[in-house]
């Protein structure tokens, strides 16, 4: 797979068979009133197939279906040790399709191939087999009671969970739902985001191949105003998991209210602060700082937008930052020396565009970027940006942009440096670089986000557990914590005669 050229891989895709209809029951299938929606490349804006439209009927089939596997116990009364060996089973077939579904994910999101199939297929299949081995490892409770009683604690799935993902990181995102929910014995309906529906319908239909009980997970797509929406208000749905914008998660929380309290897990947007302290390795550090805004084109919830450099060394700084920005100008996805790609769709783009010229009107000062290019491939290529002068006030260093800009904002001492970062309503991520272990053990334990870094950025596995602080949300993907998002705990109290 490494030697593959881009025509290679042009010609692997132009050979693909995308499978566009829902899978409901263990069958891919029309949606029930037969629309259809195109899903573009956002490479070149070209339509790459027509997906299956699901709406309320669909919805309310599915909750129907998963209710009835879910209570027929199929899967939540399976031993443990036998759920185990189906989600291995289906983590090793995923990686037996690794390239067709690293294609997959570069057409479908614009990702460059080098990351779908060094980051996104692997980090899939290490999810599904690590919370498929784990599940047979773990134990209830007895409690410390009387002797003439016995309590036990036991953790339960939760029943019918709806799991709705964001376009961004489609397969991970996908993974980090459906390995935990099931394991954990649950059945699952899958509401993909509108425009990148292509991995999770494919690996469905590994699933089923893996010897998963046919009803147990379904992956409709659709769209989120409507068939979200109504997943969400569903008194059929006991658990609904949930990875997007703030705002939507927001509603969520409202629908969760209105309907029947489903337990509701949240994982959210991010203004994350990267802050850079004069005494670091300032070449790690600058080639990090473009890494953590421009991977993925920025279009990353944990991406460091706010890079935070002590006043002392800002100027070189910038300057060693402008000139690792480079390395990050946008290409073709299936060129395998692809970096960055393109922004999802032409909305995201001119989202990205306007935030420029905010910046710009707010008084920031452009240090690299800000442009469109490649337009005449029909994609939605953007310049990796760097704006300097940041305040913390402006528009740019408060919203989330979700484009390849970042603002450098200065600071005095290391108060000043964590005031400005919890100085958000989001708290996912962020790191410090220092060499002097005082201060950067002391600055990461109050910066108030979900993931800190010292000397690195991005780190993490699936051994630990990944979610924000504040708005960033409430729920925790990954690791054997993610199991509590899924399960209730029920107590059984015995009393002996
Ligand atoms: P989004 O607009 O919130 O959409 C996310 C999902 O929700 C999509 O499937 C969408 O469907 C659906 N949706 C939209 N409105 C809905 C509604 N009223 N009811 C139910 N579902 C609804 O987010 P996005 O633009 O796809 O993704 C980017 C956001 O995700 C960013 O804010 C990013 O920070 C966040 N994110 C967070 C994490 C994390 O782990 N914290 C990871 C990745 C991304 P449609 O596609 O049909 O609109």
């Amino acid at each position: 797979m490494l030697d593959r050229t881009r025509q290679d891989w042009h010609s692997l895709a132009d050979a693909l068979d995308i499978e566009g209809r829902a899978f409901i029951n263990g069958q891919y299938r029309e949606a029930l009133a037969g629309e259809t929606r195109a899903t573009l490349n956002p490479a070149d804006g070209r339509r790459l197939i027509d997906v299956a439209n699901c709406g309320i009927e669909d919805a309310d089939y599915a909750v129907d279906i998963a209710r009835r596997a879910f209570e027929s116990g199929i899967w939540a009364d399976m031993a443990p040790a036998d759920r185990k060996m189906v989600l291995v089973r289906w983590a090793e077939l995923i990686e037996d399709h690794a390239e067709e579904i690293a294609l997959l994910e570069s057409l479908d999101v614009g990702k460059p191939i080098a990351d779908t199939t060094g980051v996104d297929v692997p980090s899939a299949v290490r999810t599904i087999r690590w919370s498929g081995e784990a599940i047979d490892k773990v134990y209830d409770q007895i409690s410390p009671t009387p002797a003439d009683c016995l309590a036990l604690v036991q953790r339960l799935p939760l029943g019918v969970v709806a799991a709705i993902v964001p376009w961004n990181f489609p397969l991970s995102t996908t993974a980090w739902k459906l390995a935990p929910s099931l394991a954990t014995g649950n059945s699952v309906i899958l509401k993909p985001a509108s425009n990148t529906p292509l991995s999770a319908l494919r690996i469905a239909g590994l699933a089923s191949e893996a010897g998963l009980p046919d009803g147990v997970l379904q992956v409709l797509p659709g769209p989120g105003g409507s068939l979200g929406r109504h997943l969400a208000l569903h008194d059929g749905i006991d658990g609904l998991t949930f990875t997007g914008s703030t705002e939507v998660g927001k509603q969520l929380m409202r629908y969760s209210g209105e309907s029947n309290l489903k337990r509701t897990f949240l994982e959210l947007g991010g203004k994350s602060p990267n802050i850079v302290f004069a005494d670091a390795n300032l070449d790690k550090a600058a080639v990090m700082a473009a890494v953590a805004v421009f991977y993925n084109g920025g279009q990353t919830c944990t991406a460091g937008t706010r890079l935070i450099v002590e006043e002392s060394i800002r100027e070189k700084f910038v300057e060693m930052v402008v000139a690792k920005s480079r390395d990050w100008m946008p290409g073709d996805p299936l060129d395998p020396s692809t970096a960055m790609g393109p922004m999802i769709d032409a909305a995201q783009l001119k989202t990205v565009a306007d935030y420029v010229a905010i910046g710009r009107e707010e008084g920031a000062s452009l240090a690299a970027g800000g442009t469109q290019v490649l337009a005449d491939t029909g994609g939605c290529y953007y310049e990796p940006t760097v704006f300097d002068a940041v305040d913390n006030g402006m528009r740019i260093a408060r919203e989330e942009i979700f484009g390849p800009v970042m603002s450098v904002i200065g600071f005095r001492d290391a108060e000043e440096a964590v005031a400005i970062a919890n100085d958000s309503i989001y708290g996912l991520a962020g790191a410090v670089w220092s060499n002097n272990i005082n201060t950067a053990h002391r600055v990461a334990a109050a910066v108030r986000v979900g993931t800190m870094g010292i000397n690195n950025y991005f780190g993490g596995d699936i051994t630990v557990p990944f979610g924000g602080f504040k708005q960033s949300g409430n729920g925790r993907d990954k690791s054997m914590h993610a199991f509590d998002d899924y399960t209730e705990l029920k107590t059984t109290w015995i009393e002996f005669d």
